[in-house]
């Protein structure tokens, strides 16, 4: 069985070949953006195809390149943005068969079979691909790296030639900074309606600098209310940090989707029937006003 793996994140790629490892052996090609993404995915044996340029018409037309020359059984992708906006396009041209946010793959008769969470994460979908190549989409953290083997793939300098683009791109901007980086953060606070006024985000950053997190927030508190940049949740970010702690957060499907990998969910809520309370590990039912100050004194007479 032949796999080929892109994302443009080089963590999630070696991920991905961790998983084509297991699945194919040594009959693994990797896409990479670079030589430096290049000589890491050829340090596990993989051939690698390396493009210079990482822009979304190259990736659809180096994938496309390297899908019909090589021939792979399977093609995973990296479910970044990038990877989202690409993978369906290849196998739309392709004709092939599509499966997005998949948490597993498995080789299954005329093709194989896919996991993937649905219905606000409430429900695991099993989909099945028939055909040849089979092509998925995979979040991070599905799959492991692979151990350092010391072994040196084939790197092939892929020309590719895009003759029409079909994407231009008119500007770009710097993100602002603040909460992001909460994908990778080991610890977050999170906000949620419980919070009435801006102002009182205080309480938590006083407690986000106890425990040195990142700061998070259902999507009211960032899409209706603008008070930070990005949410957590469903439509938002998807987190999995060591620790991660819902401040007057009802706990919806929606937000619950995005916290199911943290490690330990604490929950602060004032209503003892709210439903983040049967997500968490520890649950304080209590006033955010009080608890939050009480708990920042308690770490900072700890740590003291
Ligand atoms: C298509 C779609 C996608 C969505 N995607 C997301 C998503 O990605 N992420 C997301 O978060 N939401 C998402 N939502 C919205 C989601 O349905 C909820 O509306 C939202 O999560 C609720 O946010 P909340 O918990 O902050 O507010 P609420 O549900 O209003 O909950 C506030 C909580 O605070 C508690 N509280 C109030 N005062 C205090 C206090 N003083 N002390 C302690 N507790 C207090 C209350 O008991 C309550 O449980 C989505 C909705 C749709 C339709």
């Amino acid at each position: 069985m032949k796999t080929l793996v892109y994302s443009e994140n080089v963590e999630l790629s070696l991920q991905l070949l961790g998983k084509a490892l297991q699945l194919s052996g040594p009959g693994v090609s990797a896409l990479a953006v670079g030589s430096a993404q290049a000589d890491s995915l050829a340090q596990y044996g993989a051939k690698v195809y390396n493009v210079k340029d990482g822009g979304t018409d190259v990736i659809r037309a180096a994938l496309f390149q390297v899908i019909t020359s090589e021939s792979p059984d399977l093609v995973m992708v990296g479910s970044t943005k990038r990877g989202r906006e690409v993978a369906p396009r290849v196998a739309a041209a392709l004709n092939a068969g599509y499966s997005g946010d998949c948490f597993d793959v498995q080789p299954a008769e005329e093709g194989f079979t896919t996991k993937r969470l649905t219905y606000g994460g409430s429900v695991i979908a099993t989909c099945k691909i028939r055909g040849k190549p089979a092509i998925v989409s995979v979040p991070a953290r599905s799959f492991q790296k692979p151990e350092a083997r010391g072994l040196r793939g084939e790197i092939v300098e892929l020309v590719v030639s895009v003759q029409s683009a079909r994407i231009k791109v008119v500007e770009t901007r710097l993100k602002r900074v603040g909460d992001a980086g909460l994908e990778n953060a080991k610890m977050i606070v999170s906000a949620g309606r419980g919070f009435k006024k801006r102002e009182d985000l205080k309480l938590l950053e006083e407690l986000a600098a106890e425990l040195d997190a990142k700061m998070g927030c259902s999507r009211p508190v960032a899409a209706d209310l603008g008070w930070m940049d990005q949410w957590v949740g469903i439509s938002g970010k998807k987190v999995a940090p060591r620790l991660y702690v819902a401040c007057g957060i009802s706990g919806t499907i929606q937000h619950a989707a995005g916290i199911r990998d943290s490690q330990t969910i604490v929950s602060i809520n004032s209503d003892e029937s709210a439903g983040i309370h049967e997500l968490s590990d520890y649950s304080l039912v209590g006033d955010i006003y009080t608890v939050l100050p009480a708990l920042t004194r308690a770490l900072r007479e700890r740590t003291r």
